[in-house]
This record gives C-alpha cells, structure tokens and sequence, in this order.
C-alpha cells in the first residue's frame, strides 16, 4: 500500500538523516566572501565595455557564440533593451501558414514567425492555421482596449481613504491633462476606486496607441501620482506607485473578463470534412475532449479554459519583439467547441490580455522587427492587426493540438519530431 500524506520534504536525503544537519548548515548560511566575478561598473553598450564583459566569460564559452558579426553590427541598437549587453541567443525561427484571418483590422494571408526550441510546435501551427485558410479564414474582432497601473495610497483610516477619493473624483480632468502631458499617444481613459479599509487603489487605464504600452502607461502615471502626493489634502502615510492590481506579468481572473492590452475574439467553422482532412477525427469527438478538458481545466483551477494559447504566445512575442514575460498575463482566456446547427464544428477563441505592439519595447530591434515585416506589421497602424492575428493563431493551435488528442496522434508528433 502506497503511503499517504507523507509530505515530500519527508522524503529528502539532507532533511532526513541527522548526521547531515552539518551539511545543511553547511550549504544553507550566509557567505560573506568577495564574489570572485564583477560585472563592468557601466551597464551600457560600448566596444569597450563588450571586450572587458568577455575578457571574464572567455573562460566559460567561445564568445562569438553570442557575439557574432551580425549582433557587433547592430550593438548599438540593443542600447534601449538591455543592460550588460554580451551578446544575443539565436532561437530558431520557424514560419507557420499562411493563416487567413477576416478581421476588423487584419485582413489577409499571414506568414507567421514563430521563435522555439520545441519541436512540432510549429508543424502543429501550421496544420491549424492552414486548416483555418483551406475553411475560408478565422473571423476576428478586437472588443477591447486598456493597460493599466494601479497606484496605491495608505491612510491611517477608512475616513482620510473616503475623504481622498472624494478629493480625487475632482480631480480627473487634471490628473488625464498631466498623464498625457507626457506622452502623445497615451490616452487617460479611466479611474476606478478601490477602497479596502484604509488603503486607497487608484487603477488609471489607457489606450496605448500602437505601443503595448507598459513604459507609456507607467511614466504617465508616475506624473499623476507626485501630483497626488505634492497636492493632496489628505496626505497619505505611504503611497507606491503599483499596488499590483494591474495585473502587470500575473495571470488573474480579473482581466479574464476585462481586459489588458487588447481583447480579441476570433471564430471559425469547420465542415466533417475538413476535420477529417487535417485532423483525422470528427466535430463530434473534438467536442466531448473540449467538455472533458474543460471538467480538467476548473478541477486544476485554470484561469479560463484554453489547452495551450502560451505556446503560440511564447513563440510569436519572441519573434516578433513583444515583451515574452507578458505570456503569463496573455495565455488565458476561452476555448469553445461545439457543433453548428449545420453539423460543422464551431470553434472559437478570447483572449481579453493580449499585450502586443508594433512599435516600442523589442519591436525595432533588427532580427524581431524582420519578423513583424514578414507579417506585413511593423510599425503604427498595426498593432490593432497583430492582435487579431496573435488570437487567430491561438485559434489554429487549439484545434490543431485537440485534433491530435482526439486522433490519437499527440504523442506519436512528438515522437517523431523531437525525438
Ligand atoms: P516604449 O518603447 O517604452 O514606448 C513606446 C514609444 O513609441 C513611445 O515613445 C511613443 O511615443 C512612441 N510611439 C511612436 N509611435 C507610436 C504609436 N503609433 N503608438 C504608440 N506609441 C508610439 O514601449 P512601451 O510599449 O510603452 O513599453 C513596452 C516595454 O515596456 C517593453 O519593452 C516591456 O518589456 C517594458 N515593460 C515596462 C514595464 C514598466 O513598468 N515600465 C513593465 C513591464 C514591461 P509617445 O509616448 O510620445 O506617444
């Protein structure tokens, strides 16, 4: 009989034997010797700083490993994107499509690059995206725009907390006037209040233009909030300017019905055929795996239900420039499967936190914004459109990985393709 409840920590050789308590202590406690590596004192890309970095990592790696010709030449262009710059990691990039996406804002045939190490992920894109062409394209709409930063305000009680919301309520024409002051796309759309006893948040939410919009949103309200601290009547006893309310890199079931970034929802239908052809199952059993999968998803707790948005996600902001860490915020959201009165299977997906851009962050650097360009993307104008393709892409990897479940085929790809 298997044991239960025995924590795994019961289990660990060093926790478990008490002639290895030494050990422990040993490893564990503080060391206050001089770390025999220092970093150049100045962050920043210079020839000279390049050299001296590697003068200490030549003994590690060959340096134009990550120092090749290509990354000396654009050095400089890296300046705005990193600190103690040695160089660049060549992921590989694959090219998934074409995926036709009839959208509000994107309206074409997309090549989309796709930056991974895992194999068959891009052969898994690329069935779904031209599965979605060969069924006429995913119908697309971006619902909804927004990026926040929520700003909060300590008091020593719930009354200085409602004496300072009602000073704020008066105070939105000023506080939108000096957020865009310091930016010219940046909109001020919204304030909302919330209070929890005697501390204050303020969630100010913007449109961002073509940006994702992170450094646009946090400068503009790092303007509101000295404003605040220099002219409020009721003074604060601490105030930080994100009280980690804005879901900024966390997945929350907040946005989940909201948003952050851009909202899309994206949806097609797929004749028995067509299934058959490219998936090799039918509507009908892809849509009992999205009841069991959903009956998964809310028994682990899952934000949303979706089988892998992270995958399209990961690989697409890698690519192309986005910022990759906002994975964790953008890859929730709704897989819906079920069939048409038609008898066709009716697939859609939303996705409320996508945080893309098309200009800012990584999108100007050479080899991402040589992706945007191969999507037809780069620049303003766009982002709206990258949106709408980053959901359409979700869309073709959800059904592209429940085909193979239901097939039968999801370990036999992995198999034959990373192995
Ligand atoms: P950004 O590169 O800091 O700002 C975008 C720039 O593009 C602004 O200078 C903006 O000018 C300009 N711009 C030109 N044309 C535009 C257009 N059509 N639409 C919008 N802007 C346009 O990028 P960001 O999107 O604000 O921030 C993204 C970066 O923030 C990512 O690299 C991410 O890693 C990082 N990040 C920052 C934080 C943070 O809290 N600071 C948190 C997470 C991530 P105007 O402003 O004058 O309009």
């Amino acid at each position: 009989m298997p044991k239960l409840n025995i924590s795994h920590l019961s289990r660990h050789p060093l926790l478990t034997a008490n002639d290895n308590a030494s050990t422990l202590e040993q490893k564990l406690s503080p060391k206050f010797h001089r770390p025999t590596q220092r970093l150049t004192p100045s962050p920043y890309i210079s020839d000279k700083a390049i050299t001296k970095r590697w003068q200490k990592l030549n003994s590690y790696t060959d340096s134009s490993l990550l120092l090749d010709q290509q990354t000396k030449l654009h050095a400089q262009s890296y300046n705005k994107n990193i600190e103690h710059f040695i160089g660049t990691v060549k992921v590989p990039v694959g090219i998934a499509g074409p995926l036709r996406v009839n959208g509000l804002y994107a309206n074409s045939d997309y090549l989309v690059p796709l930056a991974t190490t895992e194999a068959a992920l891009v052969a898994s894109y690329n069935r779904g995206a031209q599965l979605i062409t060969a069924a006429g394209g995913a119908s697309a709409m971006l619902i909804n725009e927004g990026v926040t930063r929520t700003p909060a305000f300590l008091f020593d009680s719930l009354i200085d907390a409602g004496q300072f919301v009602a000073w704020v309520v008066g105070q939105y024409d000023a506080f939108k006037q000096l957020a865009q002051s310091t930016t010219s796309h940046g909109k001020l759309q919204d304030i909302n209040v919330n209070i929890e006893g005697n501390q204050v948040y303020l969630i100010f939410e913007y449109h961002t233009g073509d940006a994702s919009g992170q450094n646009m949103v946090t400068i503009a309200t790092n303007e509101v909030f000295q404003y605040i601290l220099d002219h409020s009547p009721i003074v604060p006893r601490e105030a930080f300017l994100d009280g980690n309310l804005s879901g900024d890199k966390k997945a929350n079931a907040y946005t989940l019905r909201h948003v952050r970034g851009r909202k899309v929802t994206a949806e097609v239908q797929l004749s028995k055929q067509l299934v058959e052809k490219y998936l090799h199952t039918t509507p009908e059993k892809m849509v009992r795996f999205g009841q069991v999968t959903t009956t998964g998803a809310a028994l682990s707790g899952s934000i949303g239900v979706n089988a892998h948005y992270a995958n399209a996600l990961a690989a697409l902001y890698i690519a192309c420039g986005q910022d990759a860490a906002c994975v964790s915020e953008s890859a929730i959201g709704m897989t819906r499967m079920e069939i048409a009165s038609s008898g066709d299977l009716y697939a859609s997906v939303t996705l409320p936190n996508l945080m893309v851009g098309t200009v800012g962050g990584g999108t100007g650097l050479p080899s991402q914004k040589a992706c945007l360009d191969i999507l037809g993307l780069y620049g303003s104008g766009n982002a709206q459109a990258l949106a709408e393709v980053a959901a359409s892409l979700c869309l073709a990897g959800e059904l592209s990985i429940v085909g193979a479940f239901c097939a039968g085929h999801f370990s036999r790809a992995h198999q034959k393709l990373a192995r």
